[in-house]
């Protein structure tokens, strides 16, 4: 079967006072129904707007300048407003980072499931009261007929998110966009939210789209990941792959600079020294020519293609694949 998002040779640029920025520059990915893709990567790797550009939520500066992405056999470049806005909400849902930029302060939490409901389903205000209520139960908020007339600010971090993704399941989407979903939320929380999410997905059969700097919360989660880096897709492989056997030396630097889900501190962690490049200035060498130890002089003047070096896994590495192999020093 066709896989249920299909996004291929993505490019979003962003218009700034200094020149246009290639915040995703040709990226390609797809997701079956029911599995989860996690898109791994540091702040302004330009996972989020890839994630965004699926729905067409970008800023006002940002545009999507080539590219194809496909869900559920809809063209989402193409559809027109009014279909873009029956899709978000019912045939895919959004959990954000921040529980309370996605909920409304003023109104209750039932008032915006009940009309978050309505907004796309023919139900009375009745039934939607009773999905609501089933919602709140099936995520676990107690006394959920009282919660209903709750205001956000009375509930927790943790609460909110349980909120935020009953609201974002209430209307059983195929497909849920969970950017950061539980970064706000302290360690044993966040454990419980993805537990919970996980345990939905099941049981609706949905598919995730997952974005996240933590690649703990990618090993709990995601069946296939796809590393970030400036922009670009570094590493495309299914999870156990990926840390057996990494192959890029972004992602290495990724895997020892991690924090354990748990929490609980690591020995050895590092932070990539260095920054990102200007995403002004790339398009003409490997991106990580600036941070990595292994670069030769080709990294300077030659884009590394994205190729399969063992089948399923991808890499975009001069070094690495072609007839050559490159090892991660200090390992192996
Ligand atoms: Fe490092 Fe060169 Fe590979 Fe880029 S292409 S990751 S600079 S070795
Ligand atoms: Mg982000």
């Amino acid at each position: 079967a066709a896989p249920l998002l299909s996004v291929h040779n993505l490019k979003v640029h962003f218009d700034t006072s200094a020149g246009v920025a290639r915040a995703v520059d040709g990226v390609s990915f797809t997701l079956d129904a029911g599995k989860t893709l996690a898109i791994v990567g540091e702040s302004g790797s330009g996972k989020s707007v890839t994630a965004s550009s699926v729905i067409r939520l970008l800023p006002k500066n940002g545009s999507i300048v080539d590219g194809s992405i496909s869900f559920d056999k809809t063209d989402m470049r193409e559809i027109d407003l009014r279909e873009l806005l029956a899709i978000r909400g019912r045939d895919i849902g959004m959990i954000y980072q921040d529980p309370m930029t996605s909920l409304d302060p003023v109104f209750t939490i039932g008032s915006q499931m009940i009309e978050q409901i309505m907004t796309h389903e023919q139900v009375s205000r009745g039934e939607a009261r009773e999905r609501a209520i089933e919602m709140l139960t099936r995520v676990g908020i107690p006394e959920p007929h009282r919660r209903m007339d709750a205001y956000p600010y009375e509930l927790s971090g943790g609460m909110c998110q349980r909120v935020i993704i009953a609201m974002a399941m209430s209307c059983h989407p195929k497909f849920i966009i969970a950017d950061e979903p539980t970064t706000a939320l302290d360690v044993t929380v966040q454990s419980q939210v993805l537990d919970l999410l996980k345990d939905l997905q099941s049981s609706f059969g949905t598919a995730i789209l997952l974005i996240t700097h933590n690649l703990g919360i990618v090993w709990k989660m995601a069946s296939d990941v796809m590393v970030m880096y400036a922009g670009r897709t570094v590493e495309y492989a299914s999870v156990s792959a990926l840390y057996a056997t990494p192959l890029h030396p972004y992602t290495w630097g990724l895997l020892d600079s991690m924090p354990s889900l748990s929490g609980e501190a690591q020995e050895d962690l590092k932070a990539i020294p260095g920054a990102p490049p200007d995403l002004r200035l790339t398009g003409t060498c490997c991106n990580f020519y600036n941070r990595c130890p292994y670069a030769i002089d080709r990294c300077k003047h030659e884009i590394p293609e994205l190729i399969e070096v063992a089948p399923g896994h991808l890499a975009a590495c001069h070094r690495q694949g072609a007839g050559s192999v490159l090892t991660r020093e200090g390992h192996q």
